[in-house]
């Protein structure tokens, strides 16, 4: 039986940084389910598909072959053999990805990937339903918040750094749309599982948040 740490919780609150970590102290791999909905959303965008068409989500996914490989301990995308590392990161593609992620379709199939890849490799796993719905029965469940406010300036604050104009408000109402949709969707919504352990990293230093959960998983 592998090790899996499920690290659950809305976007920007840290996530993958914190699993990232997890993951190189533990020496497991880090998947993050997230470029796997992203890499599926951008397939369906070149494809011309619709944000509201849920007819073509269902009927056009069936296309998209995603897998994943890792280079020095980093996760490469795989779309149809082509690493998409690097155009899934866009607004566009996180809008898309909220909305063709609702489809049972999309999840099924991401779903069987992510579980097969816990069978075979010890892992930290972040995403929205990990701990409720890909691994029911991890070792250790984390569900990792903070508030709209803090992750949106967080959001921000790493735009500008990048030199790309971005409105605060505009981000913060991205970041409660994107909430509001995973949480209330019908299929494995976002969602703290009962016997995960929430962390509120809104006023903790990335430091914090990482010795906290490393010590939450340190009996495995
Ligand atoms: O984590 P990230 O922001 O990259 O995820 C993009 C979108 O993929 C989320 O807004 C969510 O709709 C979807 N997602 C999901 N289940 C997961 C991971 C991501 O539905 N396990």
């Amino acid at each position: 039986m592998s090790f899996q740490i499920a690290i659950d919780g809305p976007a920007g609150a840290g996530k993958s940084t914190i699993a990232r970590m997890v993951a190189k102290e533990k020496g497991f791999i880090y998947v993050d389910t997230g470029a796997m909905y992203r890499a599926m959303a951008y397939y369906l965008l070149c494809k011309g598909v619709a944000m509201e068409d849920e007819d073509a989500i269902g009927r056009e996914c069936a296309g998209a072959r995603i897998s994943i490989r890792y280079e020095k301990g980093e996760q490469i995308v795989l779309l149809n053999g082509e690493n998409v590392n690097g155009v899934i990161r866009t607004e566009e593609v996180s809008k898309m990805s909220s909305m063709s992620s609702k489809h049972p379709k999309v999840r099924q199939r991401l779903t069987q990937l992510q579980k097969e890849l816990a069978g075979t490799s010890d892992v930290v796993m972040d995403g929205r339903d990990i701990g409720t719905c890909v691994l029911p029965d991890a070792d250790v469940k984390i569900y990792l918040t903070a508030s709209v406010e803090v992750r949106a300036n967080r959001r921000y604050e790493e735009q500008k750094q990048k030199g790309i104009e971005c409105d605060l408000e505009q981000i913060a109402e991205d970041i409660a749309k994107r909430d509001e949709q995973d949480m209330n969707r019908e299929i494995a919504p976002l969602k703290q599982a009962e016997d995960a352990i929430m962390v509120d990293s809104s006023y903790m230093t990335i430091k914090e948040v990482s010795d906290k959960i490393l010590d939450l998983c340190k009996d495995i």
